[in-house]
C-alpha cells in the first residue's frame, strides 16, 4: 500500500532521530518516523522485568546542563515544550585499575584534578595542562550554537560571531586526546589512565580518539555534569516522541524498512517489511552506516565515497550485558552509580578486558522494588563469537561468561553471586535483533590513527535526498554527540527545503 507523502522520513528512532524529527517539526515540516522496534530509543531504550526497569545501554548522561550551548538533550526537550526530571551524580565513574588505582571522578574539578595528583604527585603540572587544554575545547564549542558544519551561511555567521572560537576548533578538528596527553605527561601508568579515560567511551585509545570529543567528555562532567533521567533513561526518547506527536509529527512502531526506494538515484521513498510503502522527498537514516549502505541500498547502489569511508572506519565490538536485580544489602553505603574495572592494562581493549557497571538504583531507587537494586555490567564481546551457535552451546556459553563477569565483579562488590535476584544475558546477537544494528556494534571506530574527527562524514550523502544521523556520523557515539548530529541534521535539511 502506499500513502500520502511526507516532506520527511526518518528510518529509527534512536536519540538522533528523534532529535532530527522534533527539531524539523517545529519548523513546519510534515515528518514520518519508522522504528522497527515496540518503543523508541534504541540504545537509549529501555525494558522491563520482575518490576526491573533497565536501561538497555546508556546510563551515564551528559548533555543535560542548564547553561551553555552543549546542554543538547535540555535543548532538544524544550524545543517541543517537554522536559525531563534528572538527578545529579556527584561522581561520574569510579575507577579500579591495575597497581590498585582506585579513582573517583569527582563532579568538582579542582577535586578531580587533586584525587588524580594524589596517585601521580611528580605530573601535577601535566596533568592540570592536559585537562585545561580540553577546557579549552570545550569552552570553543560551548560559545556558539552547534549546528551543521556543511552550512556555509551557518559557518559565515557563527564565525563573524565568534572568531577566536572558530579558529580555535578548526585547529583541534585533526589532533587525538593522546597528541595532547604525551606533550604533558610522560609517566606511562598515567598515560595508561588517559587510554581509559577515553577508551571508556570512545572505545579506542587516546592516540586515536579525537580531541574534540575528549574536550567535551572531559569538561562538561565538571560543567553541566552527568545527570540520570528519573524514570530511567527511556524517558528522554519517550519525551521527544510525545513533543513530536504534539507539534505534529507522526511515529509507527513495528515499522521496519526493508528498502531506501531510490528514482534516477534520487531517494524518494522507503519500503517496509510488511509490503507498505511511504515516500518522502527527504530521507533520513538512523541505521548504522553498514546498514543503511548494503543493507537498506544494495553495494551497487551505494556510493563510492561511502566505500572508501568504510575503508577507514571499522565496527566495534558489540556487548556482553549482565543485566542484575541484587539485594540492597550487598552494595556498601558510600557506592558510586558508575564502575569500571579492569585487573591487567594489557588486556584494556580486549573482548572481556574492561567492565562498565551502572548501578542507576543508586539514583532512581524507583526502578527496582524496594530493597533492591539494579547492576547492568557490560564488556566489549564480538559478534562472530556468539554467531550461528547452536542452543544448547549459545546458553552455554551465557552461563559461562556470566559466572565470569560475576566472580570478577565479587572484588568490588563482595556477595554479589549470592546477592543475585534477577539475571538476564544479552550478547551481541541480543544488541543485533533489538537495536537493528549491524553485528551489534556500538559504532565506527578508526582502522588506524587519524587525523581527529577528519574523517568523520556529516549528514548529507552522495545519494540526493538521503542523509545519515546518529552515532555513524560527525560527531559519533553518545547521547549528547548524537543529539549533535540531530540538531546538524535538521538545520542542514531545513535549509535544503527552504524551512
Ligand atoms: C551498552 C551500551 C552502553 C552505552 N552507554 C552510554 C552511556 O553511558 N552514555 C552515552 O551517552 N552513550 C552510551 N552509549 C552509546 C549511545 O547509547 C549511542 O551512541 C546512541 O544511543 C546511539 O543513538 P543513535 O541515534 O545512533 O541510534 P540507535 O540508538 O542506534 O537507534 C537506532 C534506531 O533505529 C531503529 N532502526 C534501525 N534500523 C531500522 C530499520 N531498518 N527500520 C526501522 N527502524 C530501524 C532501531 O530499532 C533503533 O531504535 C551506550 C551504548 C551501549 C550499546
Amino acid at each position: 500500500m502506499s500513502y500520502v507523502p511526507f516532506d520527511v522520513i526518518i528510518i529509527g528512532s534512536g536519540i538522533g532521530a528523534l532529535v532530527t524529527a522534533t527539531q524539523l517539526a517545529v519548523k513546519g515540516a510534515s515528518v514520518l518516523v519508522l522504528e522497527r522496534y515496540i518503543i523508541p530509543g534504541g540504545s537509549a531504550g529501555y525494558f522491563e522485568r520482575e518490576g526491573y526497569r533497565f536501561d538497555v545501554g546508556a546510563s551515564m548522561i551528559f548533555g543535560f546542563g542548564q547553561q551553555g550551548t552543549t546542554n543538547l538533550l535540555t535543548r532538544a526537550l524544550d524545543a517541543v515544550n517537554v522536559s525531563v526530571e534528572t538527578i545529579p551524580d556527584q561522581v561520574q565513574i569510579h575507577y579500579h585499575l591495575p597497581n590498585n588505582l582506585d579513582l573517583k571522578v569527582d563532579r568538582d574539578y579542582q577535586t578531580f584534578l587533586e584525587n588524580i595528583t594524589a596517585y601521580f604527585p611528580h605530573e601535577r603540572l601535566g596533568i592540570r595542562h592536559f585537562y585545561d587544554e580540553c577546557w579549552k575545547v570545550f569552552n570553543y564549542l560551548n560559545s556558539m550554537d552547534l549546528l551543521s558544519l556543511e552550512e556555509p551561511r551557518y559557518l559565515l555567521r557563527t564565525f563573524l560571531q565568534h572568531p577566536r572560537s572558530c579558529l580555535g576548533l578548526a585547529r583541534y578538528l585533526p589532533v587525538n586526546a593522546g597528541d595532547i596527553a604525551r606533550k604533558y605527561i610522560k609517566d606511562p601508568e598515567l598515560l595508561r589512565f588517559i587510554d581509559m579515560e577515553c577508551y571508556c567511551w570512545s572505545v579506542v585509545p587516546a592516540s586515536m580518539t579525537p580531541m574534540i570529543n575528549a574536550g567535551m567528555v572531559f569538561s562538561d562532567r565538571h560543567y553541566g555534569g552527568v545527570n540520570y533521567p528519573k524514570g530511567g533513561v527511556g524517558q528522554i526518547a519517550l519525551k521527544l516522541v510525545e513533543g513530536l506527536e504534539k507539534a505534529g509529527g507522526k511515529i509507527l512502531y513495528r515499522a521496519r524498512v526493508t528498502k531506501i526506494l531510490l528514482e534516477n538515484r534520487r531517494a524518494v521513498g522507503v519500503k517496509l517489511a510488511s509490503g507498505d510503502i511511504y515516500r518522502a522527498g527527504t530521507i533520513v537514516s538512523n541505521a548504522t552506516r553498514w546498514d543503511t549502505f548494503g543493507k537498506l541500498l544494495t553495494h551497487e547502489e551505494t556510493p563510492i565515497n561511502e566505500k572508501k569511508w568504510q575503508q577507514r572506519y571499522q565496527k566495534s565490538p558489540s556487548f556482553l550485558s549482565l543485566h542484575m536485580g541484587v539485594k540492597a544489602d550487598i552494595l556498601a553505603n558510600n557506592t558510586e552509580c558508575h564502575h569500571i574495572l579492569l585487573e591487567n592494562w594489557e588486556k584494556m581493549a580486549d573482548a572481556e578486558g574492561t567492565i562498565f557497571v551502572s548501578i542507576p538504583t543508586l539514583l532512581d531507587p524507583d526502578l527496582a522494588p524496594p530493597g533492591y537494586h539494579i547492576i547492568h555490567a557490560f564488556t566489549p564481546h564480538w559478534f562472530s563469537d556468539w554467531d550461528k551457535l547452536h542452543k544448547t552451546e549459545y546458553d552455554a556459553r551465557k552461563e559461562a561468561v556470566a559466572g565470569r563477569i560475576i566472580a570478577r565483579l565479587n572484588s568490588i562488590f563482595p556477595g554479589l553471586d549470592t546477592g543475585l535476584d534477577y539475571l538476564e544475558v544479552g550478547t551481541p546477537r541480543t544488541h543485533r535483533r533489538f537495536l537493528g544494528r549491524t553485528e551489534g556494534t556500538y559504532g565506527p571506530i578508526p582502522r588506524r590513527k587519524l587525523l581527529g574527527l577528519l574523517g568523520m562524514p556529516f549528514n548529507r550523502t552522495a545519494v540526493p535526498g538521503l542523509y545519515c544521523v546518529g552515532d555513524s556520523t560527525f560527531p559519533g557515539q553518545g547521547l549528547n554527540a548524537v543529539a549533535f548530529s540531530g540538531f546538524a541534521c535538521a538545520h542542514r535539511i531545513g535549509v535544503d527545503l527552504g524551512l
